[in-house]
């Protein structure tokens, strides 16, 4: 049986945001010593926004923004969101063919031209393409995604979207050390981009380019060595949040098998709800014993 303490500590975090579903989850809660975080619509607000566009061949960006926005008006990723709100509307052509790659991005036919949009890693060379490169690495490393489109096999445009970090990361970060817990990030962005976030948020540990499945690869080796909490939005990290050994979904944001599937849910996306939530399980428990 639960222990009536708590379940009135249980009862009292919910009165903060804070949805604990069961007993043996605020007792993992009130042991975690490791907290990992998702990036996107977790560490930052999910509202990603086109900020620069590229081009090898000065003149052909609009273009390519308007043949990426047909194949991301396919997709749900955030990303496709941003693309396709780059661009004035009631001018998009219809993309025939479209594939999706989840960690890498679309491939589909729009006007007779083979269009593929996605992450530089997927679709840049290290070597040649009118500065394209370069340009990749001078927009991730302020901490923008890359979003490269290639028209019939060659590298076109690159974007640099901005999603920003959350007012409060910084703070939640130094709490969560502050209570002796080790704070990392995981993430299907490239090494640059997510190590210019972390550094801005006070992460020093990153996990960058991982697919959902390694994702909850890296949550299990961590389990081996301390009890570990993961927050995500369940996008891209439903495996991860599955595997952690206290899944935490965030609020709004969060989608619905997430908010099922988590050991813990937010109410709202309030960050500063999870050191709060482990300070209360901690006095909790101590009560307890
Ligand atoms: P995250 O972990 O940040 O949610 P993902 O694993 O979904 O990232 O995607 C990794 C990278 O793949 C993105 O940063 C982007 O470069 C590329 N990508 C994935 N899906 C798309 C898409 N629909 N359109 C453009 N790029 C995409
Ligand atoms: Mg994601």
């Amino acid at each position: 049986a639960v222990p009536v303490t708590v379940i009135s500590a249980i009862g009292s975090a919910s009165r903060f945001g804070v949805i604990v579903k069961s007993g043996a989850a605020f007792e993992r809660l009130g042991a975690v010593r490791r907290v990992v975080f998702d990036k996107t619509g977790t560490l930052t607000r999910n509202v990603p926004e086109v900020v620069a566009v590229e081009s090898a061949d000065a003149g052909s960006s609009d273009a390519a923004l308007i043949a990426a926005a047909a194949l991301e008006m396919r997709s749900t990723h955030p990303l496709a969101r941003a693309i396709v709100a780059a661009v004035p509307t009631g001018q998009l052509p219809v993309a025939q063919d479209v594939t999706e790659e989840a960690g890498r991005g679309l491939a589909g036919l729009v006007d007779g031209v083979r269009v593929r949009v996605g992450s530089a890693r997927w679709l840049l060379d290290a070597e040649g393409d009118g500065g394209l490169v370069s340009a990749a690495e001078r927009l991730a490393s302020v901490g923008m995604t890359v979003v490269v489109i290639e028209l019939d096999g060659r590298a076109s445009t690159v974007i640099g979207i901005r999603d920003e970090l959350r007012p409060e990361a910084g703070e939640t970060v130094a709490t969560l050390r502050a209570q002796g817990i080790e704070v990392a990030l995981l993430t299907g962005d490239s090494a640059r981009t997510a190590e210019a976030l972390a550094h801005t948020a006070g992460i020093a540990e990153v996990h960058h380019e991982q697919l959902p499945t390694d994702k909850a690869r890296v949550i299990e080796q961590y389990r081996r060595t301390a009890t570990t909490a993961m927050i995500g939005d369940g996008i891209n990290d439903a495996p991860a949040l599955a595997t952690a050994d206290v899944g935490i979904a965030m609020g709004q944001t969060g989608s619905a098998a997430a908010l099922e599937s988590a050991d813990i849910a937010f109410v709202g996306t309030d960050l500063r709800q999870l050191p709060r939530a482990i300070a209360h399980a901690r006095r909790g428990l101590r009560i307890m014993t």
